[in-house]
């Protein structure tokens, strides 16, 4: 990036070091388990109008989207603001929602995973204003609810529902502040088994459900080992594990006629959920039927939703000028180069690039080891990088249209 810009936009985000680490302290003490996010949702919105944002509202489900800029392309910077519950208490040496401020840390629960992210996005937005942003992008911030039961709904949502269709997305989830291009998608499947009940004193005059099931549950673990690497072995190979198995019949004393096996599938490139139930099939010929589960819940705001539990792989290519713009972004910013790279665990991406092919990256403060974790703690240095490379990313990405 020639411009200006990247000099000014580093020394406001560092001007504003405590001001994004304040603000997400306050978020943090706010707790927002998923579903439960309205508190929060408030407090981002009073946040949002602080910093100065052209406009902030919240949708029909209860995502918050601020928007800085009215340009006729659109790109979105996305946090979810959900967090898992904090585990076992007495593993926890400062309290999950204090929001202690160190020198170095933001400390509890959701700084990483991924309140850091709606911190950040906050003071990039505030730094935009400050610089006057009038250019070809309308800047979406969305602050999203209920990733951590279902990733990807919310957007689902903001897409299907409120028709709100960025160019390309951002998903601030933590990287390391490296930019990532992909992740692999993931899936839920339940095999169920039909069998013959009979008394438990001449299993002979049944059929086992169970023991249907237990040779499913062995043909599965030799599937994950067949499982094949993709081309370009980016993303690595997918994964089939059984997640959980029951069986059930009349009694304790009779041969069950009812089988179910849970299964986690993880989807590498070129694999997809048809492929994958057929996969099931074709090495459980014994199975009754192999379904997809729905998951559908009611928002914060009392709006049902839902979806299948299929999340979709997703990757950009090397050289999409959204990765080359956030290169760009960061040496212009850092003077050395950002090291472009994927995600181990699922984000909001599954739904914007990998439903519906819109191009995206992450980058994101803090560290992917964080997420779910006691004592999780959020890296102030991080959030001051995010924070000048959502703004600089905005300019980058113009000069590149
Ligand atoms: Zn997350």
């Amino acid at each position: 990036m020639s411009n200006n810009f990247s000099e000014k936009i580093r020394s406001l985000s560092e001007h504003y070091r405590s001001y994004t680490a304040e603000n997400l302290s306050e978020i943090v003490q706010i707790p927002s388990f998923s579903g439960e996010e309205k508190n929060v949702i408030a407090k981002l919105k009073e946040l949002c109008q602080d910093a100065g944002f052209d406009e902030v509202y919240i949708d029909g489900l209860g995502n918050l989207i601020g928007r800085v800029g009215n340009g006729p392309k659109k790109i979105a910077f996305d946090a979810h603001i959900d967090t898992v519950t904090v585990g076992d208490e007495k593993q926890w040496k400062t309290p999950p929602f204090s929001g202690q401020i160190t020198e170095k840390l933001v400390l509890g629960r959701g700084t990483t995973d991924q309140k850091g992210g709606a911190a950040s996005m906050i003071t990039a937005g505030r730094i935009l204003k400050e610089l006057g942003y009038g250019g070809e992008f309308s800047v979406y911030f969305t602050f999203t609810i209920m990733e951590e039961d279902c990733d990807g709904m919310c957007w689902k949502y903001i897409i299907e529902e409120e028709k709100l269709v960025p160019d390309f997305f951002v998903s601030t989830e933590p990287s390391s502040c490296n930019l990532y291009r992909g992740h692999r998608g993931r899936m839920e499947m339940e095999v169920s088994f039909e069998g013959v009940s009979c008394h438990g004193s001449a299993p002979e005059r049944g059929v086992s459900a169970a023991y249907k099931a237990a040779r499913g549950a062995l043909a599965i673990e030799k599937l994950n080992d067949e499982l094949q690497p993709d081309e370009d072995n980016f993303l690595g190979k997918g994964t089939i594990v059984v997640s959980q198995m029951s069986a059930a019949g009349p009694s304790q004393c009779a041969v069950p006629d009812q089988a179910m096996l849970y299964l986690d599938r993880r989807l590498t490139w070129g694999e997809t959920e048809e492929m994958a139930v057929q996969q099931v099939k074709d090495v459980i010929p014994e199975c009754k039927d192999v379904k997809v589960p729905y998951y559908d819940k009611t928002s914060w705001k009392g709006t049902d939703f839902g979806q299948d539990l299929y999340f979709p792989t997703w990757k950009i290519e090397r050289d999409h000028p959204l990765v080359t713009s956030g290169e760009e972004a960061y040496r212009a910013l850092y003077d050395k180069n950002v090291k472009v790279d994927k995600w181990t665990f699922s984000t909001n991406a599954v739904a914007v690039c990998g439903r519906h092919k819109i191009p995206s990256i992450g980058f994101g403060p803090g560290d992917e080891d964080q997420a779910h974790a006691p004592n999780e703690v959020n890296k102030i240095e991080d959030l001051v990088i995010c924070s000048a490379f959502y703004a600089s990313l905005v300019y980058s990405m113009e000069e590149n249209l």
